[in-house]
């Protein structure tokens, strides 16, 4: 990545969009149709599915009338927001970038969505995703890769990576997406944007195209952590939809920014990760000595479960994909292969046509480690090794305020260029930790010493102290 964006970006924040509004500096139907002609500039990036034109414009219109006439408005008027294919918005059309989803509409608004619109947020469309979910580039999409607007030769990393785009080239203010093991974090970094996945249970799961359950969780990217703590104020706490929402209220995201010490953590060993690039490497190293130079404490911590994370998140998940997924049969959602002769039939066709490659490869192994003769080897094992990492994690963050590390150890390759599958899996080695201990994880991105290139490092923290990831942003910083 040797650029840094280009795409003229109008607002950054929402109280500028809303000040915008209110000083008559700009309509918002002008502000609608300002977004729409960037997102047929930026077509052939491929960031969207499919683009909710007409509807958004008259919803914009009608913030307008309602401006105009001072009647009461909802928190997040003039917010456009993009949406990843994988969030239920009631009557649109949702597919998860696969196929066997073809034509299904929603028929109710996931929680998150239903808040946001309760307060008057515009969703502009839905983005292009990995199918179900499942990569880290993008390119197991249905429709095809997401080009990355720094470099159009580029990914644009996954599997929100029409998420990341939708932002990254100003055609909307936010996007919504999900991150099961970074799937938001990633690509924003991939973008140089701020990428959020909150801490598990904090936001509703419910209406969002399940992948692995116990890792999914609704995520934010923005070009500031201040858009993505707004939001957070407005989609976080318990939903009676889904039982594994926290019940605890949710922080306050707005607590002002404190310029305190903080004591951050970093793994032994990590510098030396191999495969590490040796500029995020030393961007790495330059960021923590900066650290320790502001009067934080840094601390190096043992962790001997890194080489653990991969294979542990990846029994885990392809498991719980492998028993989400079989609910597409053929009758219930969206796609059914034609020329059947019985309903066996119509369930092989539906799913051998329907899911792409990587799909089915997921499907394979979950159902091989939750098989009766592996269970106990795989399944089993996983689990207890994810309570070790967990118990580790916890130690970590109840002596330090964070956790800090890069978001992956290389820039973004270039589509196309495929590595293995395990290689692929091998590259998410620094987002899945949060996942599997359900602790939230804020990305960020910061400049190398030497110039442009966009490279992003990731706090974590107990899922307690949710707001002081936003804390963390001081002007200082
Ligand atoms: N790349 C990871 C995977 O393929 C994470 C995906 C995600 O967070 N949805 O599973």
């Amino acid at each position: 990545m040797h650029k840094k964006s280009t795409y003229n970006i109008p607002f950054q924040t929402i109280p500028s969009v809303q000040e915008a509004l209110r000083q008559k500096r700009i309509s918002c139907e002008q502000l609608l149709t300002d977004y729409l002609s960037q997102i047929e500039k930026t077509r052939h990036l491929n960031a969207y599915v499919e683009v909710f034109a007409t509807e958004a414009l008259q919803k914009a219109k009608s913030i307008d009338e309602k401006l105009k006439s001072n009647q009461p408005l909802g928190k997040l008027y003039g917010v456009v927001l993009s949406i990843k294919d994988n969030i239920s918005y009631e009557g649109h059309q949702l597919s998860a970038g696969s196929k066997i989803l073809q034509g299904y509409q929603a028929l109710f608004s996931a929680t998150a969505i239903r808040r946001l619109l309760d307060e008057d947020a515009i969703i502009i469309g839905r983005t292009n995703c990995d199918e179900f979910g499942m990569g880290s580039s993008n390119e197991n999409s249905f429709y095809g890769a997401v080009k990355n607007g720094f470099d159009e030769s580029l990914i644009s990393g996954g599997s929100s990576g029409g998420a990341a785009v939708s932002v990254q080239t100003g055609t909307c203010l936010a996007a919504l997406g999900t991150d099961t093991g970074g799937s938001v974090r990633q690509p924003a970094a991939f973008c140089g944007l701020y990428g959020f996945k909150p801490a598990y249970g904090r936001v509703s799961r419910h209406g969002l195209v399940a992948y692995g359950s116990s890792f999914d969780q609704l995520g934010i990217i923005a070009h500031t952590p201040e858009v993505i703590g707004d939001l957070m104020q407005i989609i976080a706490g318990p939903d009676e939809y889904d039982a594994t929402c926290l019940q605890t209220p949710p922080p306050d995201y707005h607590t002002p920014p404190k310029n305190a010490h903080w004591k951050v953590a970093y793994f032994d060993g990590i510098l030396d990760h191999q495969g590490m690039h040796p500029e995020i490497k030393t961007a790495f190293s330059d960021y923590l000595e900066d650290l320790a130079v502001k009067g934080h404490e840094v601390t190096r911590v043992p962790f001997e479960y890194l080489d653990y994370l991969i294979p542990t998140y990846y029994i885990l998940t392809t498991a719980e994909a492998s028993t989400n997924l079989s609910r597409y049969d053929g009758i219930r959602y969206g796609f059914r292969a034609g020329q059947v002769d019985n309903l066996e039939e119509t369930y092989t066709k539906t799913r051998t046509e329907g899911f792409g490659q990587e799909v089915k490869r997921r499907i394979l192994l979950g159902t091989y480690v939750l098989s009766a003769g592996y269970y106990d080897a795989y399944f089993a094992q996983a689990q207890k090794s994810r309570r070790l990492i967990q118990d580790k994690l916890y130690a970590i963050l109840a002596e330090n305020d964070f956790l800090i590390l890069p978001v992956t150890a290389n820039y973004p390759r270039k589509i196309g260029t495929n590595p293995s599958p395990v290689e692929e899996y091998l590259s998410d080695i620094f987002t899945v930790l949060a996942n599997l201990t359900g602790v939230p994880a804020l990305s960020f991105p910061i400049d190398n010493k030497k110039g442009k290139k966009v490279i992003s490092l990731q706090l974590l923290a107990l899922k307690e102290r949710e707001n002081t990831l936003f804390q963390w942003f001081t002007p200082s910083h």
